[in-house]
This record gives structure tokens, sequence and C-alpha cells, in this order.
């Protein structure tokens, strides 16, 4: 089982801020910068690529929704949404995950 399959299954301890029957949503282990927050499908794909599209579409809308609440309790001046893909781009966690990183003025985040 991957590490986020185990986090999934409460194997391993997480800062979860949004759980349903399909997505779940934690603090990344290494903040990146305050508030950096991972999205992932509770089911496992390898990544993005090949993540179902109904699961995709959801996983969407829950990382739009908490993108909006992160600014709004962070005071965030905006965010990177990303989702590296295999490892020649930095993936080091094959289970499809959407890193939320809230951008602040005097950050020097560069992910
Ligand atoms: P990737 O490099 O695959 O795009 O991102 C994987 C992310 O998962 C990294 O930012 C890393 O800090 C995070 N991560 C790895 N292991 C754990 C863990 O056990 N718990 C949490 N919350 N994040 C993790
Ligand atoms: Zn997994």
């Amino acid at each position: 089982m991957c590490i986020f399959c185990k986090i999934v299954a409460n194997e391993i301890p997480s800062s979860c801020i949004y759980e349903d029957e399909t997505v779940m949503a934690f603090l990344d282990i290494s903040q990146v910068t305050k508030g950096h927050t991972l999205v992932i499908p509770k089911k496992h794909y390898d990544s993005f690529l090949d993540c179902d599209k109904e699961t995709l579409a959801h996983l969407i809308q829950v990382a739009q929704m908490l993108a909006n609440r992160i600014i709004e309790r962070t005071g965030a001046k905006g965010m990177n949404i990303l989702s590296n893909v295999n490892e020649i781009a930095g993936q080091s966690v094959h289970h499809f995950h959407l890193h939320l990183i809230p951008r602040y003025s005097s950050d020097d985040a560069c992910k």
C-alpha cells in the first residue's frame, strides 16, 4: 500500500482538512508555505494521467472550494496549483495529488 493509501486508511496520521466519499485533503508534511495542502482521490491512481474523469472533475471542484477557503483563512495573496507527473517532473509519491501552495508577498517558494 502506498503512503497516501495508508493516510486514507488512517494507518498514518495526517492533518486532514477535508474528506468526503472519494476525495481527501490534508496538509503537506513539508510545508512549502503556510497552508500547503494536498488534495487526493481516496482510490489509488498513479498520477493525474490515469485518474478517472468523474473523480478528477469532483477533485477539481473540491480543490477550488479549498483554495478559496485557504486564501480566506491564511490571508495568502495567491496560490500555485499543480500536480507533478512522474519522477522526471518531481513526483515523489505515486498516488495522484494536487498541490495547493498559498503564496504570500514575502515568501520565497519556488515549487
Ligand atoms: P510530489 O513530490 O510527489 O509532487 O509531492 C509529494 C508530497 O507529499 C511532498 O510535498 C511531501 O512533502 C508530501 N508527503 C510525503 N509523505 C507525506 C506524509 O506522510 N504525510 C504528508 N502529509 N505529506 C507527505
Ligand atoms: Zn495510493
